[in-house]
């Protein structure tokens, strides 16, 4: 998939007021009342006061949109929701968008709609630094979810994985944008709605009225808006047919009675909680210690450490994805203060010739200076405050966070209920509940879904045991600031890390160690660390070398394999050996038996050293399993990130391997 750099909107301002694209040479939205437009269109003719009216409870509806532009369609929409869909039903707005407007150009062009500003300020609250790749938004206490697939629409929808109830065919006029409009659009939109889903545009064009009616759609004219003469609306009246899909990464059955139970309280448990309540799930969560956050995500102080690499490789667009959300969720759940977290940015510096490398590489891609920007070191000692001798790349958007803090915000919601002192060991399914037991067999809590937090120890659960989760030991140093080092600015990080001082102290991170599990501090983890800060600031090093830790704090953190987590739905691991084997021959058979899911089993683990960075939209991808609701990743990342990939690639290995 194309990852190339976003360029922005290039616009005019004609009257004053209203955006016009100068690539496009077309405007934005009618000059006499866009808003009236959008309604008219797009609404009206998917007829969506009614069908919204209509809707049960706690059910979802999904928009798809082809050219996000200044956001008027989606905050029409999102304020008729308000007005006549059910309170615990969500609305889902996926929207693709090839130059997204920066944030001062779309605060720009909605100003002209006083009545969409308290849908406006939210949206724009979180509206910044779009860069190539899928960026999702929880907006309305979670009733509304936007996911903008920032690209070209023909490299972002093969990748959209999601059920269209109504489509906004927008996208200036085919005459002025012919490569948009195109039969293989069209086919995709068909590919992707659900049974009777519709679709309006504000054009007319035979092309685009023959096309729609080639891929399936029941097209008719009607009356467009004001002087316009006529447009098109219509309906799926024959789906395409459903091509073969990897039964492995299908979607489990849909969600019946809204309630689960989340074992863990560390950052996946918290996010993954989190974003089932935003959705009206009552959720239970199991914590066997006194508190929620006292494995790794217990640190005081983590950072928002940002790893990119200039290739893209799967890793790196999870991470880019998962950072942008999690600055967004941070910046809507967790104010910040001395004790909470500080966006005052993360300089990461290139220890070594290959690191140069990967940040010239990166610096080179054309991502906004307020996402990631290149430094001398002699900016980046001006920007931390402190004498930094080597080059490297800041992003403006990171920071520090306290993880407890984090973890405690996201449980705060009323449909969360937090269970301490309860150490679940074993799940036992009943007809149609999971049963949490501990230790003695007693019920610690039973629902129909059971998401498994635990970090390495999932695997000590029957049904998770065949997870490749392994534990890494990671120390941090607390150390006292002084004067000189209490003016550090922002983050440090290189192959350690060291924040500006919180209440006081810095932290200093971390030691990987592979030989031992305790839980117990070593001085020689606390003196590798203090090595560490030698790389990022021989001054900063000079003045706290001998300065006694006040403390230290282990955790382990739980990897995969290919570094990357695992979240998702659970197969059932010996009868999915039994049903694909023949895989293993022929790796390119298309079997069509469903795999042998654990109904109602998912898992959200693995999240290594970046917790801060992953959690956050990983609850959410587990919340779009879950409810069967578009997912916020390309569907190569949510594979990328399955819990069953493993299964597939020993399957094939294997029998490759034990062949002649
Ligand atoms: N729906 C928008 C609104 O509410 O403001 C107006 C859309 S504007 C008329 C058309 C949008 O389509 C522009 O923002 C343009 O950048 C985008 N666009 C055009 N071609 C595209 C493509 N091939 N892929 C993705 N977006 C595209």
């Amino acid at each position: 998939m194309s990852h190339t750099p976003v360029e922005s909107a290039d616009l005019t301002w004609m009257d004053g007021d209203q955006p016009f694209s100068t690539r496009f040479d077309d405007v934005y939205f009618s000059r006499d009342s866009g808003l009236d437009e959008t309604r008219h269109v797009f609404l009206l003719h998917n007829q969506l006061a009614e069908r919204w009216a209509a809707l049960e409870a706690g059910s979802h509806f999904c928009i798809a949109e082809t050219g996000f532009g200044t956001g008027l369609n989606f905050l029409a929409a999102w304020q008729l929701w308000d007005t006549c869909a059910p309170q615990d039903a969500c609305l889902h707005f996926v929207s693709t968008e090839k130059y997204p407007l920066s944030q001062t150009d779309m605060q720009r062009a909605l100003a002209i709609w006083p009545e969409l500003e308290p849908y406006a300020s939210e949206l724009l609250a979180q509206y910044r630094d779009l860069t190539a790749g899928w960026q999702h938004f929880s907006l309305a206490n979670g009733r509304v979810t936007l996911t903008l697939l920032i690209g070209d629409l023909f490299d972002t929808l093969p990748q959209l994985d999601a059920g269209v109830d109504a489509w906004f065919l927008d996208g200036f006029a085919p005459a002025r944008n012919p490569d948009m409009w195109q039969p293989a659009l069209y086919q995709r939109m068909a590919e992707l709605s659900r049974p009777g889903a519709t679709v309006a545009t504000f054009t007319s064009v035979g092309d685009v009225r023959r096309g729609l009616q080639a891929a399936g759609f029941a097209m008719r004219k009607v009356k467009g808006f004001g002087h316009k003469r006529e447009m098109l609306c219509g309906q799926l009246e024959q789906p395409p047919e459903a091509g073969w899909q990897a039964p492995w990464f299908a979607r489990p059955d849909a969600p019946g009675e809204r309630c689960a139970v989340v074992i863990g309280g560390g950052l996946a448990g918290a996010c993954s909680a989190h974003a089932l309540a935003r959705r009206g799930w009552q959720v239970t969560l199991l914590e066997r210690e006194a508190a929620v956050a006292q494995g790794a995500s217990g640190n005081p102080q983590g950072i928002l450490y940002c790893k990119l690499s200039p290739h893209h490789p799967p890793l790196s667009r999870f991470i880019q994805s998962s950072y942008q959300y999690s600055l967004r969720l941070l910046t809507r759940t967790l104010p910040q203060n001395e004790e909470t977290w500080q966006q005052c940015g993360v300089l990461q510096l290139a220890a070594d010739e290959r690191e140069q490398k990967r940040q010239q590489g990166l610096a080179a891609q054309g991502y906004p200076d307020s996402f990631l920007q290149a430094m001398t070191a002699e900016q980046a000692s001006a920007l931390a405050s402190a004498p930094i001798e080597q080059p490297g790349v800041f992003f403006a958007g990171g920071g520090w966070v306290s993880p407890p803090r984090l973890c405690e915000a996201l449980l705060q919601h009323p449909l969360i209920s937090v269970q301490t002192y309860r150490h679940a060991i074993a799940l036992q399914r009943t007809a149609t509940q999971w049963q949490v037991l501990d230790a003695q067999g007693q019920l610690l809590a039973e629902a129909p879904r059971v998401i498994l937090c635990c970090a390495h120890e999932t695997s000590t659960f029957e049904q998770t045991a065949h997870l490749p989760l392994k534990a890494i030991r990671g120390q941090l140093t607390h150390l006292p600031a002084n004067t000189q080092s209490a003016e550090l600015r922002t983050v440090l990080c290189a192959d350690g890390y060291i924040s500006p001082s919180r209440q006081g102290s810095h932290h200093l991170g971390a030691s990987f160690r592979f030989d031992r599990l305790d839980l117990q501090p070593s001085e020689e983890e606390n003196a590798h660390n203090l090595q560490l800060l030698q790389a990022l600031s021989p001054a900063l090093h000079q003045s706290l070398q001998h300065t006694a830790p006040s403390g230290a704090r282990v955790g382990l953190r739980c990897t995969a394999p290919d570094y990357l987590p695992l979240i998702g739905p659970v197969v059932d691991a010996t009868a999915f050996a039994d049903s694909y084997t023949a895989l293993g021959n022929d790796a390119s058979l298309q079997p069509d038996c469903p795999a042998p899911w654990h109904p109602g089993l998912y898992v959200n683990v693995a999240h290594g050293s970046r917790g801060l960075i992953s959690g956050p939209l990983s609850g959410e991808l587990l919340a779009a399993w879950i409810n069967n609701e578009p997912l916020p990743l390309p569907r190569e990342l949510a594979e990328a990130v399955h819990p069953s990939r493993f299964l597939l690639r020993q399957l094939i290995r294997r029998n490759a391997t034990d062949r002649p």
